[in-house]
């Protein structure tokens, strides 16, 4: 495996940060896209060595995200017009029901991005990129070694 090391960059704007979620560039660097694939995310950025799957419960934010809009921008519309007859139940059935299926798997990757883009434009001092030379956080300190490690 290629060791990478946390490179200092510089510091990061919000602004940055929206356009590097909207387009799925990792928040640090915006040098690497987040995801190997549509369903797998790096665990660490290839590029500046970020840790960008942060383990245990950090999967919560994207969920949310995903389902919340896969619910209230497709199913629950859909169910509505079935409901008030602009179209019929069954087929309204039908359709919320593929989209509730198919729509958090297209929506995966994007859902992260909007995660860590709303994640760091709320905390920017938690971006590598942002912290300062004496910064004495232990988490920190804790994924540096972590890292050193592998
Ligand atoms: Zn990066």
């Amino acid at each position: 495996m290629e060791d990478l090391q946390l490179q200092p960059t510089p510091n990061v704007t919000r602004r940055q940060l929206l356009m590097r979620g909207l387009r799925c560039q990792c928040p640090n660097c915006g040098q690497a896209k987040l995801f190997k694939n549509r369903l797998h995310i790096h665990h660490y950025c290839p590029k500046c060595g970020m840790r960008l799957e942060r383990g245990d419960g950090y999967y919560l934010g994207p969920l949310c995200i995903n389902y919340g809009v896969a619910v209230f921008t497709f199913v629950l519309p859909t169910l509505l017009l079935g409901f008030f007859g602009y179209i019929a139940i069954k087929l309204a059935l039908v359709i919320a029901f593929t989209g509730a299926l198919l729509l958090p798997v297209l929506l995966y990757s994007f859902s992260w991005s909007c995660w860590l883009m709303i994640y760091y434009i709320c905390l920017p001092d938690e971006l590598h990129a942002n912290r300062t030379e004496d910064c004495d956080d232990l988490s920190f300190e804790e994924e540096r070694r972590t890292r050193t490690k592998q």
